[in-house]
């Protein structure tokens, strides 16, 4: 910790095997550059003297395995080197993992069991690390020519899309230290909740689409399976949280569970493992670099992830806003519709809705700020089941005209005319 230094050009000489830790302060960004020697951020390595340009507010770490010297133009939150980090036995489940991925490539695509690489799941409280370990284990890969396919199930903070989804996405360079992960081709299916408490059935029946789906794409393409998966969770590891941890394990037949800082998760995955010889659960430090985030910090981040999706990190992009008739949008919401009055329901009748029940919502002043997903689906009936071709922000709604003003990421018609509301918001600041 400390106060903000002034910004200024410093100099950090690292040591072999030791990190700069960085958060790089609220209002303004910091660059930073490699003078000499070799170092990497979070498994992407850094081109020597490239400036990088880091947004406010970021926190990373820059690491070396040899030693090298690094250049810093900014003022930051807090840096400091550390000598003492896990990245050794991080590069080991790496190292592993890469044998396993050349055994898979090695036998024959028929050999549906064998040519199947590592499906590896990173388990662990919320702030353990998962994201970073999970960031590094698919850069290495990258590295070396594979492409592996990221699975994220944190609808909290997740890497690939805006929050309220679970996505997934192959992983073909070491993942931009700066920019994280390209947002090409991402298969994404809308939760639209940023807890899963709020719909567990419709949680999991997505996570069982999202499996199905690369089951299908693994299944006619060898490359992608001999790279295998790398699969970030949620942080909720109680009650329901661990009963769903278990449900991924089970549905992305993963076979190598990683488990970050937490000794008692670690023994009752550990135990669950005993009847699935297949399974490997191997427990792991939780790096000292890892900053804790409060609620207050998530949700600022989270409404920092969909001003991206809609203006890109630097305001590289320029969204549309675009007037449609409330006639042109047919909105959907997934379960949690009002329920009957106990009084109002036939004597022994269960007042829950259906979570999985998709209905038509009207359009009125409820959905302004709302985040929705526009559906590939083709009739409303497959809305429960269809993956997201992208999102839309409600900025007005009129009443009396029946005018409906949504941001786009592009000019022009929708990719479809369903869309999928939850209770993601955003304010635009
Ligand atoms: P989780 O996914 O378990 O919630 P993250 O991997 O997202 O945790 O880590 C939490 C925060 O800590 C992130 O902002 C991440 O960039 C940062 N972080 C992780 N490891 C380090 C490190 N070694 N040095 C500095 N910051 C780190």
């Amino acid at each position: 910790g400390g106060s903000a230094s002034a910004s200024s050009i410093k100099q950090v000489k690292l040591e072999r095997e030791s990190e700069l830790r960085i958060e790089v302060g609220n209002e303004s960004p910091l660059k930073l550059r490699l003078l000499n020697g070799s170092a990497e951020i979070f498994g992407s390595e850094l081109a020597p003297e490239t400036w990088l340009t880091f947004p406010p507010r970021v926190k990373f770490a820059v690491f070396t395995w040899y030693g090298a010297t690094i250049e810093m133009d900014g003022a930051t939150e807090t840096d400091y080197t550390a000598d003492e980090t896990p990245m050794v036995s991080y590069v080991n489940v790496h190292a592993v993992l890469e044998g396993r991925r050349n055994r898979a490539k090695a036998s024959s695509p028929n050999d549906s069991e064998a040519s199947q690489g590592p499906r590896v799941i990173v388990v662990g409280p919320t702030d353990s690390g998962k994201s970073t370990l999970s960031r590094m284990l698919l850069s290495w890969a990258a590295k070396q020519g594979w492409k592996p396919t990221f699975v994220d199930l944190d609808i909290g903070q997740g890497s690939i899309t805006v929050p309220g989804c679970i996505a997934a996405t192959p992983i073909e360079l070491p993942i931009d230290p700066v920019e994280g992960i390209p947002l090409e081709m991402p298969l994404v299916y809308f939760y639209g909740h940023t807890t899963p408490s709020n719909n567990v059935d419709l949680y999991k029946t997505l996570v069982n689409e999202l499996a199905q789906m690369l089951e299908t794409q693994f299944s006619r393409n060898a490359e992608s399976r001999a790279a295998g998966m790398v699969i970030n969770t949620m942080g909720w590891i109680e009650g329901t949280g661990y009963e769903l941890l278990l449900q991924a394990i089970d549905t992305f037949k993963a076979n190598v569970v990683l488990v970050l800082g937490q000794e008692k998760l670690f023994s009752m995955l550990k135990a669950v493992a005993k009847s699935k010889p297949n399974v490997d659960v191997v427990k792991l430090q939780k790096s000292g670099g890892v900053v804790s985030r409060n609620a207050k910090f998530r949700q600022k981040a989270r409404g920092y992830r969909i001003r991206e999706y809609f203006y890109g990190l630097t305001n590289d992009l320029s969204p549309h806003s675009n007037i449609a008739n409330f006639s042109d949008l047919l909105v959907y919401r997934i379960g949690g519709g009002p329920q009957a009055p106990r009084s109002a329901l036939p004597i022994g009748a269960d007042p829950v809705a259906n979570p999985l029940r998709v209905t038509p919502v009207n359009i009125d002043r409820d959905l302004l700020h709302m985040v929705l997903s526009v559906s590939y689906a083709k009739e409303p009936d497959q809305i429960l089941t269809s993956n997201v071709a992208g999102f839309i922000y409600i900025t007005d709604i009129d009443i009396q005209r029946k005018k409906i003003t949504y941001l786009a990421p592009s000019a022009g018609e929708l990719p479809s005319k369903y869309l999928i509301m939850g209770t993601l918001t955003w304010l635009e600041t």
